[in-house]
């Protein structure tokens, strides 16, 4: 007789950049790293005053989103001080208030998206002081090729955000691309995850010091469509973006294993 062993085959990951099966662990592992964002944007000096935001789409309540209490500094958020807030504006989990600015953008962004599961934007520095130039990035570094023809510009500053209709334009103005300058105010970047998200941010707030710089400099020779389309291709997409988040994120937890507090 002959006896066979079956081995079930393992069911798909539901979640591939995690490799969670159950919305549940999913939710965990985004409040983490969202967590660690927030940890990573503070030692690079993003936030200034209770400006800015990171959020995460909730795995179940797919048009509830995760978000940085307001008025509480980046460099102490934990997984615990997390809200979650529904499509009205309403915290639905977590105490504390939420930024009207955060919910203007950010719902409009995770509503017009959904593809997008995170989203940041702050008032860093270099990237305020580009978009007072109403202009998108050219590819003049390596680095810059990550945003070649994926980035847009929000031309149309009319104060803080505060309303759908405002949070909707700038929706718009981003399209499908992975970021946009909003003039005369700052940076936003989406993912498909935290880490691209927070990535994108870090690598395009400095692409921006680096035009300043060199145009501050001299004239910068912009790269060839084709080497931009090249590189674009290698470092530019999502899965590059989760993957150079990984290191920030091991090197914060180490740091700061409060921040995973929950
Ligand atoms: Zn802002």
């Amino acid at each position: 007789m002959v006896s066979t062993v079956e081995t079930p085959l393992e069911s798909p990951a539901a979640y591939p950049y995690s490799g969670c099966t159950f919305p549940a662990d999913e939710r965990r592992y985004r409040k983490q790293r969202l967590a660690a964002a927030f940890r990573v944007f503070s030692k690079y000096g993003f936030d200034e005053g209770v400006a800015g935001h990171i959020t995460a789409r909730d795995p179940e309540q797919t048009d509830c989103f995760w978000v940085n209490p307001f008025g509480v500094d980046f460099g102490r958020i934990r997984v615990k001080d997390l809200l979650l807030v529904d499509p009205a504006g309403q915290v639905i989990e977590g105490n504390g208030q939420v930024n009207q600015a955060a919910y203007a953008i950010h719902s409009a962004v995770h509503r017009a998206r959904p593809d997008v599961i995170a989203a940041a934007h702050s008032h860093s520095l270099y990237g305020k002081a580009f978009s007072t130039l109403g202009r998108t990035l050219d590819p003049i570094t390596q680095d810059h090729c990550d945003f070649y023809r994926d980035h847009a510009l929000y031309d149309g500053f009319r104060g803080v955000v505060l309303d759908r209709e405002e949070g909707d334009r700038i929706a718009t103005a981003l399209g499908g691309t992975k970021a946009a300058i909003l003039r005369n105010h700052g940076l936003l970047t989406v993912g498909q995850t935290v880490e691209e998200a927070a990535w994108w941010f870090i690598r395009m707030e400095r692409c921006c010091h680096v035009t300043l710089l060199a145009e501050a400099a001299g004239t910068p020779i912009t790269i060839d469509d084709e080497a931009a389309a090249q590189v674009y291709s290698q470092s530019g997409s999502n899965v590059a973006g989760w993957y150079t988040f990984q290191p920030l994120y091991q090197q914060i937890t180490e740091a700061e294993p409060d921040l995973l507090d929950e």
